[in-house]
């Protein structure tokens, strides 16, 4: 995992501004403008893909992490869990295991 290495936290373009940005209370009205001006500071950020890293494996709930929203990130593990599920679907079906 690339959030394990080093200390990306240290380096995130999100440390200059105020933490508040990037937990907006919705994704709609002036919260949604909130939201885009945090992912545009993730769109600078050097460790946009650590952060998204350590997010999803940690399944962070709230706020803007590796320039994902919180209904991106939701989205993105529903894909991942249904490909981890058919994964291991496949390997019970390879090994000749049912339930
Ligand atoms: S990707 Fe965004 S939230 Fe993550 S460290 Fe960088 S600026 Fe901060």
């Amino acid at each position: 995992m690339k959030y394990a290495e080093a200390d990306w936290r240290s380096r995130g373009a999100c440390l200059s501004v105020d933490p508040e940005l990037f937990f907006p209370l919705s994704s709609v009205g002036p919260a949604a403008r909130q939201l885009n001006k945090a992912k545009s500071v993730c769109t600078q950020c050097p460790v946009r893909a650590e952060c998204l890293d350590f997010a999803l494996a940690t399944r962070q709930v709230h706020g803007v992490w590796g320039g994902t929203s919180e209904d991106e990130r939701r989205r993105i593990l529903t894909r991942i869990d249904r490909q981890r599920s058919a994964r291991r679907a496949k390997v019970a079906v390879a090994a000749g295991r049912t339930r």
